[in-house]
């Protein structure tokens, strides 16, 4: 098929058979569910925008293993070049959508089990690698969205896989058949997982003998026997069953979402899977897909860092304070931790090498970098669009209330009028257009898509002390003291 439309990868979805529940019931219409939808829309633009020719040059890529046109979000990438074409094209999409696409950990995820299996074969003689080979070729061709799914729930932080008391707290195999395993456990807070049509599993720590039950990478279809997802709720996220709320929502169309993705005794047919107790490979694994996925950070914020920018200027031209010095000084420290952020993400792009297996892996350390510095400036980022906006934000009617035809008072006006009145602003300016504005901003600083721009800055592709751990191991300080020996003359 190659290259679906937003609208034919909606309707993929509407054939599967994905078992979601959200506040302890089924969801059978899912698709269509007023709380899941915008993230399903949001979604869609990675096929949309690969259709148009104005950005083909970023949203689609020639594939090494069948030299057609793909989908960039199902490639192997096959050059430094692809890598920082993968970060504009994230920049893009988070311009276009100012949430989480969600379709990127399944590209990560692609990048690090192609090199990582190709490593295992060749220390252990399996035929991990091929049969990777041929389930990209199979995304590819059908240009599936996969949820590339790392998170366990991790039970007692200081014991391991094998050491925790409930042993479902990591994902494990249960039962080793000759045509297959059988896996138990579950990944948490999963980025697209519902709106995916496989899910590629992969190890979420570096493991030792002890825990080689818990060494495990495989794809499966959504839907088969025993997953299920429960749907993460998100700060104001009822407000999208609400009537008459378009405005109230700040960005209707567009989300971000997580699950709880729960596989209770799954069967994985031995095709499907590409590393099976080799316990040795799983933090290679880990640091891989890691490592590719903080590079991420440094295009899919900085594209919604532009719309907050973007919205912030426009609330101060609204208000009517826009010719203030601090309002512009404002905007250009945001544009300044912004930009930063996105030089990360290219440096560590242009910085890259090789595998061994022949794609491209990020610079490890400067990914680190970049992600490390999204744990922080996205923070300053919406303190700065708040306090341009001002405390509206969070303050104002809803949009009932600008609407409403009911008489009030003593002079005969609505209090749709009333509130009309009293919340204008700058001359000229419709308070519809400065209402919708600060509503963006309240979405994204503290609604719904908070998530993805905030906490996800923060917590996704690892919190920030893991990125530190990173940066302690990749920081080489014995090559720099050696440095520092030389210029001061010190001989040992
Ligand atoms: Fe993509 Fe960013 Fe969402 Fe991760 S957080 S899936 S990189 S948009
Ligand atoms: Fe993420």
């Amino acid at each position: 098929m190659a290259l679906m439309t937003g609208a034919q990868y909606i309707e993929s979805l509407k054939k599967l058979n994905t078992k979601v529940y959200l506040f302890g019931e089924e969801v059978k219409d899912w698709v269509d569910h007023p709380m899941i939808r915008p993230s399903i829309n949001c979604l869609a633009m990675t096929f949309e925008l690969a259709h148009d020719p104005e950005y083909a040059d970023l949203m689609t890529a020639k594939s090494n293993l069948t030299g057609k046109t793909v989908n960039r979000f199902t490639h192997l990438h096959q050059s430094s070049g692809d890598l920082v074409k993968k970060v504009k094209m994230q920049r893009l999409l988070g311009q276009k959508t100012a949430s989480c696409f969600q379709r990127c950990v399944g590209m990560d995820a692609f990048n690090a089990v192609y090199s990582t299996t190709f490593e295992i074969d060749k220390k252990y003689g399996t035929e991990y690698h091929e049969r990777f080979k041929k389930y990209v070729e199979y995304v590819q061709e059908n240009d599936l969205v996969v949820d590339g799914a790392m998170t366990d729930p991790k039970g007692d932080r200081g014991a391991a896989p094998s050491q925790q008391t409930d042993p479902d707290m990591f994902l494990r195999i249960v039962e080793k058949r000759p045509d297959g395993i059988v896996v138990r456990g579950a990944k948490c807070h999963q980025t697209g997982s519902i709106n995916s049509h496989e899910h590629l599993i992969m190890p979420t720590i570096a493991m030792t003998e002890a825990d080689k039950e818990y060494a495990v990478s495989f794809a499966i279809q959504s839907d088969v026997p025993g997953i299920f997802m429960v749907y993460g709720r998100q700060s104001c996220d009822t407000r999208k069953l609400e009537e008459n709320a378009d405005i109230d929502l700040g960005n209707k169309t567009f989300g971000g979402q997580e699950a709880l993705v729960v596989f209770d005794d799954v069967f994985i047919p031995n095709d499907r899977i590409f590393m099976c107790e080799e316990y040795d490979f799983a933090g290679m694994l880990v640091e891989r897909f890691a490592g590719y996925h903080r590079q991420s950070y440094g295009g899919c914020k900085v594209g919604v860092g532009d719309v907050i920018i973007g919205a912030a200027a426009l609330a101060a031209d609204y208000n009517g304070a826009h010719k203030a010095s601090h309002i512009k000084d404002k905007l250009i420290e945001m544009t300044h931790l912004n930009e930063t952020l996105y030089c990360c993400g290219i440096a560590c792009s242009a910085e890259g090498y090789p595998t061994q297996a022949g794609n491209y892996q990020i610079d490890l350390l400067l990914a680190n970098v970049c992600k490390q510095n999204v744990t922080r400036f996205p923070y300053e980022i919406v303190r700065l669009a708040e306090d341009i906006a001002g405390g509206l934000m969070v303050t104002m009617p809803s949009q009932k209330d600008f609407e409403s035809d009911l008489k009030v008072g003593q002079t005969g006006k609505t209090i749709g009028e009333w509130c009309n009145k009293l919340y204008a602003a700058a001359p000229g300016v419709s308070t519809e257009n400065r209402m919708r504005i600060l509503r963006f901003l309240e979405n994204i600083c503290l609604g719904s898509s908070a998530v993805g721009y905030r906490t996800e800055s923060l917590h996704g592709a690892g919190s920030p002390q893991a990125q530190r751990i990173m940066i302690a191991r990749q920081g080489n300080i014995n090559q720099k003291k050696e440095l520092a020996k030389v210029i001061a003359g010190i001989k040992e």
